[in-house]
């Protein structure tokens, strides 16, 4: 590998399917595919707090990495900026966002508003089988946080409110939830969240066992607070204050 691509490694190329995969082919993947994929690696590095928030995507290592053109690379930062999760600059080029504290309170703002409401649906229709399948799902996280698997637990934690979401079989909402939480845990790269996972888990726990009672008031209180104490622990201060006012006379 040349020297300059190492810094990128954090970006994991997925294995192609199974299927695939046994039959020693390589992925016949179109462009479409391939673009949602280089995507998708990038969301997940982020996700799994590989990819800082401001580090430099280079167009061509990427490309290496995936061995493909720097067209497909750059129709992916173009998704990954709609998702605001990539900023593009015509001088600095691509560079994982930095979101400022205003963006911050209002993706907050926002998951309080749509996950109050699926939480109430999911109450009312999640099947029994659904809830085993939540139930599976804390059963990982709680083993990731036993191994101090960060990147594993991240993801999974992150996942949980994804999961509940594609349940409800509105594919709009599932991919505006994946969008947040996404967005949502470069917040908490940038701002050094307190609210630790073990907490975060307990929380999820109770959400379910709202959700097995189909107590939507419960249910939606929890996730209500549960969001809340998340934002709570974020350190939503600029980072750099206004001159102005750090040297105004006391
Ligand atoms: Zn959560």
């Amino acid at each position: 590998m040349p020297r300059s691509a190492a810094r990128l490694q954090v970006i994991r190329v997925p294995a192609p399917p199974r299927a695939r995969r046994a039959a020693g082919e390589r992925a016949p993947a179109d462009s479409g595919d391939m673009t949602k994929r280089i995507a998708d690696s990038i969301t997940t590095a982020i996700v799994e707090r590989r990819l800082m928030p401001g580090t430099k995507l280079a167009e061509q290592k990427i490309a290496d990495i995936f061995k493909v053109s720097r067209t497909l690379v750059r129709q992916a930062f173009h998704q990954l900026s709609r998702d605001k999760l990539v900023s593009l600059e015509p001088a600095r080029g691509a560079r994982v966002a930095e979101p400022g504290v205003e963006e911050a309170r209002q993706v907050f703002e926002v998951r309080q508003m749509l996950e109050a409401a699926m939480i109430r649906r999911a109450a009312a229709e999640l099947a029994p089988a659904q809830i085993a399948e939540l139930r599976a799902h804390l059963k990982d996280e709680e083993a990731a946080i036993r191994r101090t698997d960060v990147s594993g637990r991240t993801r999974l934690l992150a996942d949980f409110h994804v999961v509940i979401a594609g349940m409800l079989g509105n594919a709009v909402l599932a991919g505006m939830i994946g969008e947040l939480v996404s967005r949502s845990s470069l917040i908490a790269l940038m701002y050094q969240s307190a609210h630790s996972a073990e907490h975060s888990f307990e929380e999820h726990v109770a959400i379910v066992d709202a959700l097995e009672k189909h107590d939507s008031r419960a249910a939606a209180r929890l996730m209500e607070s549960h969001l809340h104490h998340v934002e709570q622990n974020l350190r939503l201060q600029p980072r750099f204050p206004d001159l102005a006012a750090a040297l105004r006379p006391q």
